[in-house]
Order: C-alpha cells, then structure tokens, then sequence
C-alpha cells in the first residue's frame, strides 16, 4: 500500500514503506525463543560416539557428569556399550602447581604428538578445587591457544561437582568415551596440590610432574608420595638466564628419585629439563616418554598396570556409592546432625556416637552390624 504522505499535495516527498520486520542478526536463532535440544538415546549416543562426532562426545560427557539418577543410569549404559571400543590409547597424566606452566606445554606437547605421532588427542582434567573447574570451557580455550583449534583435539574441562573421588571418576569414564570416539592419545592434566596426582596416576599410563627451578631446596617443595608414583620429571622454563638453575634443579630431582625403590615397571624415572614457553627440549621429552611405552609395552607392565587400575576403580566406584548411600540418606543426615552436637558438648563419646549412627544405618537396611 502506498504511504499517505506519498499523495500529490506533499510534493518532494516519496516515503518506502519499511520492510515489516527487520532481518534477524543470527539467522539460526530460533523465533521462538532458545532451541531445545533433542533429547539422544543411549543408541544415539553411542553411534554417535563411535562415528567420533564430537559434538555428540561432548553431550556424553556431559551427561555423564550430570548428578540426576536418570542421567546416571543413562550414562552408565553408554559407558557400558563403549568399553569394548576403548582402552587402545596412550594415556599421559601431566601435573604441576599453578603457575608452573602446564597449559602452555599441553599445547606445545599436544602439536608435537599429533604432528609426530598423528592420531587424535583428548585433554581431559582433573581439578575438584579451582575456580577453573566452574566449567569454562573458554578458559580452557584460552589457555591452549594451538590446541583449541586444531581439528584433532578435543578439550575438556575438569568436571566440576563434588569430591576428589566422584571428579576423579568422571574423568577415567570420560576417558573410555574419547577413546571409542578414537582418540588414541589422552592428557589427563591436575593440579599439583593435594591427592589429585595420586587419582590422576590411577587412571594414566605415564605420570609426568611438571616442576620450575626454585631457590635450591627444590625437594622441599615436593611431597615424599609424589615421588614414589612419577614415571618423569620435566622441569620448565629451561630458557634464557634461567637455565643454569634448571639443570641444577634437574641434578637435584635426579639424585633424589636414586634413593626411591625401583618402580615394579622395571623403568628408571628420568628428569629432563625444557621450555614449553619456547619449545625447546619438547622431542627429547616424548622420546623419553614413547621409549617408556616401548618398554612396558614389551615387558608386560603396560597391561599389568591398566589390569590394576581397573581393580582399584571397582573399590574406588563401590566406595563411593556406599558412601553416597549412608550420607545423602536424609535420616542419617539428621541423626548425624544431633550426634555431632553431642559429640561436640561432650556429652558423648565419638565412638558411640559412630556405633549408634551405624546400627541405625544397618537396621534400616534390614542387616544387624554385628
Ligand atoms: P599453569 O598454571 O600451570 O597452566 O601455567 P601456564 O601455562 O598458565 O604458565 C604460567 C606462566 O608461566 C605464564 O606466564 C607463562 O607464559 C609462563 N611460562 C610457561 N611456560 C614457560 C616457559 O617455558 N618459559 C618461560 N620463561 N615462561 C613460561
């Protein structure tokens, strides 16, 4: 329909008519506010996964992180469905405190493999404690600026609910998804402070401490437990006016890993030293590290260990829920609360306390505590 102001009268003036609606500014918006997304099967996405859809990988690890019962049962099945296509990987733990340079050597790391070696390679995570772990994924994108976007990665933030062992096993069960999505090379990266390393080492087949040239007393800032489980050491930032301290650093860790009993892998943990900053010593590092697959491929220890994890998962998996079911009962919630409160006034003993708790667990069971 012509405009009013278009008749004869208003002369020099020729109004458009405006289009009706302005054009979307993202076409793939929907108009009816956000797309839901389609709820997948297990069979979805199991094929999925097996196909190597990323995508649909990423939805399967969300969903097995998720804490709804459904969501559980349902991750479980595909877990269960992908076990016959995983397991045929190399799995690196890489750990080392803040600051001490991981995230630029995972992505240094990470290139040199996949060009090295070719493949596919999965960083998964494990950090119960840090702010990072709150799920951004553009953190992590961020962080492993090479890797984000290389077509053969695929990375994945720590899980960020609950304890140390339910991070923990989220992360060994994202594992066997990324290796039936054919990622045949696993980072699991931490955080080394407190047990994460010793929960990261269950679930590797190299455990590697990323350590930084210090003041001297280097082993003061290292536990005794760490030391023990290391398949290697490599300490960074081995550039510039630092190196000297680097190499007495690495003198220092050699010495001190000489006094620890040969590991049952037969393997001698070797201490390098390099820069992921400026990717020095990187070849030097994997070579030592694929010539410790080589090894423990052929002397059987490869299997032996991975035969080992998976017992100690079974223990880990059926603690858990034993103690998921005692503590998120809602009556022993209460009966805990009243018994801390005694406990506390010393009106009674912690031993009783405990005992009481128990047999009220174990009867409502229908099971007499003997
Ligand atoms: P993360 O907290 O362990 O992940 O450590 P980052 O990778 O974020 O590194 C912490 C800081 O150390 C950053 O400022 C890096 O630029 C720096 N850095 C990392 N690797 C090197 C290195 O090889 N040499 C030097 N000189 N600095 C490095």
């Amino acid at each position: 329909m012509e405009h009013p102001e278009n008749e004869r009268q208003y002369k020099g003036l020729k109004v458009q008519t405006s289009p009706s609606s302005p054009g979307s500014v993202n076409p793939y918006l929907s108009k009816n506010g956000p797309i839901r997304r389609r709820e997948l099967s297990v069979d979805d996405y199991v094929n999925g996964i097996l196909k190597g859809d990323t995508m649909i990988l990423s939805r399967a690890v969300t969903l097995l992180e998720s804490t709804r019962p459904e969501h559980e049962i349902k991750a479980q099945h595909v877990i269960e469905r992908c076990l016959p296509y995983a397991g045929n990987s190399v799995r690196v733990g890489i750990s080392g405190v803040p600051g001490s340079g991981k995230s630029t050597s995972i992505d240094e790391f990470g290139i040199y493999v996949l060009n090295k070696y070719g493949g596919k390679l999965a960083v998964l995570a494990i950090d119960p404690s840090s702010e990072r772990s709150k799920g951004s994924i553009l953190g992590d994108k961020t962080r492993m600026e090479k890797l984000s976007v290389h077509p053969k990665s695929f990375i994945r933030p720590s899980p960020s609910s609950g304890s140390l062992g339910g991070v923990a096993r989220k992360t060994r069960e994202s594992i066997i998804l990324c290796e039936a999505a054919g990622y045949d090379k696993i980072f699991v990266e931490t955080v080394g402070v407190g047990q994460s390393e010793t929960a990261c080492q269950s679930m590797v087949d190299f455990f590697l401490l990323i350590q930084v040239a210090g003041t001297g007393d280097e082993l003061q800032g290292i536990k005794r437990g760490i030391m023990e489980i290391v398949d290697g050491i490599a300490v960074n930032k081995c550039d510039g006016d630092n190196m000297q301290r680097c190499q007495i650093a690495a003198s220092y860790y050699r010495n001190a890993l000489h006094l620890f009993p040969e590991s049952p892998s037969g393997w001698m943990p070797k201490v390098l030293t390099y820069s992921g900053f400026y990717a020095l010593g990187i070849k030097e590092l994997w070579d030592s590290i694929y010539e410790y697959f080589d090894f423990v491929k052929k002397n059987g220890y490869f299997e032996h260990r991975r035969m080992e994890q998976n017992r100690y998962w079974m223990y880990e998996t059926i603690n858990e829920h034993l103690k998921n079911s005692f503590y998120q009962d809602p009556e022993i919630e209460e009966m805990l609360k009243n018994e801390e409160s005694a406990v506390f006034n010393g009106k009674q003993t912690s031993f009783v306390a405990a005992q009481q708790v128990l047999d009220f667990y174990f009867k409502k069971l229908g099971l007499e505590n003997e």
